[in-house]
């Protein structure tokens, strides 16, 4: 699940390379106590172990079990978190909305549902479900929720929290049987093993989400006919003193590229839906 407008500090290198960077440097601190701690007899199986992890790391992302995973652990979450929730009426106007969103992206299991807040939140399933807080259905216009629903659309299409998955999988490194083993080797290259940088991937990849959904947003906006200007709007209301994240310098980046992109993608041709 991911929280719209959840805020991240300011990393600027992709999430992939802080990813890469991190795995690899663990994989060969494992590789190289394979090759000079164990038994020569058993470094080749030692060696096949780390492989065989790379691997299953690797095609993560793209592995329909760990979708299916996701699925339901997003599912198992969300319900959690309606059940201490109060579920209020989704707006008519705002189902219509979302309905014309929905046939313009992927046929996913769509579902929207609103509940009590007085914060400013949305949060998205991999499955396709959206669940928006009453505080921002009554304080966005219509167009700007439709935009902050194209996207969470995003995160649910493009499989985010699965990714995250990932990221914690390749976190398990550091639970393998060999982990005491890559310990003992960094701290004999003077290295502190607490000191990889899963955390800044984590928030890497968490910035790199937000600004594809908001990527995904934009066009799906577009492509329903709708103003894709009200991405950056919805981010502009976010960011205004009534909202809860003003100044925050992500939350800028946001802005100024969904503005960027909106401007771009606007077919000035095109009737949009205003409002
Ligand atoms: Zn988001």
């Amino acid at each position: 699940m991911v929280i719209f407008g959840l805020i991240f500090s300011a990393i600027l290198a992709s999430a992939n390379n802080y990813f890469n960077e991190y795995l690899m440097d663990a994989v060969k601190g494992e590789r190289d106590y394979c090759r000079l701690v164990v038994a020569p007899d058993k470094t080749e199986a030692c060696l096949k172990k780390i492989d065989d992890f790379v691997s299953s790391v690797n095609s993560c992302d793209t592995s329909s079990t760990r979708y299916e995973e996701a699925k339901i652990s997003d599912a198992q979450q969300q319900k959690e978190f309606l059940s201490q929730v109060e579920e209020v009426a989704v707006p008519a106007r705002v189902k219509t909305m979302f309905r014309m969103l929905t046939e313009n992206t992927l046929d996913l299991d769509w579902k929207l549902t609103a509940y009590n807040s007085e914060e400013f939140a949305a949060q998205s399933s991999i499955g396709g479900h959206i669940i928006i807080s009453s505080k921002l259905l009554n304080s966005f216009t219509l167009g700007e929720v439709t935009a902050v629903l194209a996207h969470e659309m995003g995160h649910s299409v493009k499989r985010h929290s699965q990714q995250h998955g990932c990221l914690a999988l390749a976190w398990t490194l550091k639970d393998q049987p060999l982990n005491l083993a890559f310990k003992t080797f960094s701290l004999m290259q003077g290295i502190e093993s607490s000191a990889y940088p899963v955390g800044q991937a984590a928030l890497a990849l968490s910035h790199k989400a937000e600004l594809e959904a908001d990527a995904y947003a934009i066009t799906l906006l577009n492509k329903s006919g709708i103003n894709p200007m009200l991405m950056s709007k919805a981010l502009e209301k976010l960011a205004s003193p009534e909202g809860l994240v003003h100044s925050h310098p992500e939350l800028k980046t946001r802005i100024l590229k969904a503005r960027d992109l909106g401007l771009k993608i606007q077919d000035t041709g095109f009737r949009y839906v205003n409002f």
